[in-house]
């Protein structure tokens, strides 16, 4: 199969996932995830009209995306992977969102760049849904009181919340328990969702689901 037949079958999965769940068309956004994949490979999936991508290290998405994003209009690059604070500059300079907002360090060093840079990026605070020690991400009872102090403290605006559940467990529990973080805190877009789960968490209320293998192969 070719990377713009895996992409067609996606979104019919993604179709069919929003159709089961009498969710309207449209309402899932795909987020193709080209980490490790080089601009020669993400062309064909822009020439197949394919805008939203993620990424998740600043340096390598400094290599490609200016060039990408210079070729095309209209591409919303998203930042999935942690964010050291040395690199908030540059993260905000070129990413669109930033969905990896995961301590008040970052969200602080965030607030500042934004300022200064006059950029509206769009934020999601990740959450460890999984309370993993290995894995990135605020606790799930004190994503009300991160939230608050990102739009209360910090000015910032929070328009989702992120989570990658612990790859051994059933993701749906880590779904529906990001969903009821995010009413909770009244925002209103959840990333969740991945190659291997993306139907699930369309079924559990993802607004964006982030896929990369099953579009690009493996890596
Ligand atoms: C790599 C990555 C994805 C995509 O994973 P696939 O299994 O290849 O779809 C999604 N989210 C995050 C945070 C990632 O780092």
């Amino acid at each position: 199969m070719t990377v713009e037949h895996r992409l067609e079958d996606v979104r019919t999965r993604i179709a069919q996932a929003e159709a089961r769940s009498q969710r309207e068309a449209g309402t899932a956004t795909l987020v193709a995830v080209s980490k490790t994949f080089d601009a020669e490979h993400i062309r064909p999936v822009i020439s197949a009209g394919q805008r939203v991508f993620g990424e998740n290290r600043v340096q390598e998405s400094q290599g490609k995306w200016p060039e990408l994003k210079a070729e095309t209009q209209g591409v919303e690059l998203h930042l999935i992977g942690p964010l050291q604070s040395n690199k908030a500059a540059d993260a905000v300079a070129l990413f669109d969102v930033i969905e990896t907002v995961d301590r008040e360090k970052i969200a602080r060093a965030l607030a500042t760049e934004i300022r200064q840079q006059g950029r509206n990026v769009r934020l999601y605070v990740q959450v460890n849904t999984g309370l993993e020690p290995q894995k990135a991400g605020i606790a799930p009872d004190e994503t009300a009181r991160f939230v608050a102090l990102c739009r209360e403290e910090l000015g910032l605006e929070i328009e989702g919340l992120m989570c990658i559940p612990p790859a051994d467990e059933n993701p749906g529990p880590h779904f529906a328990l990001l969903a009821k973080l995010a009413k909770e805190c009244g925002v209103e877009k959840l990333s969740m969702g991945m190659s291997g789960d993306f139907e699930t968490a369309i079924e559990f209320g993802a607004t964006s689901v982030r896929v990369g293998s099953a579009i690009f192969g493996t890596r």
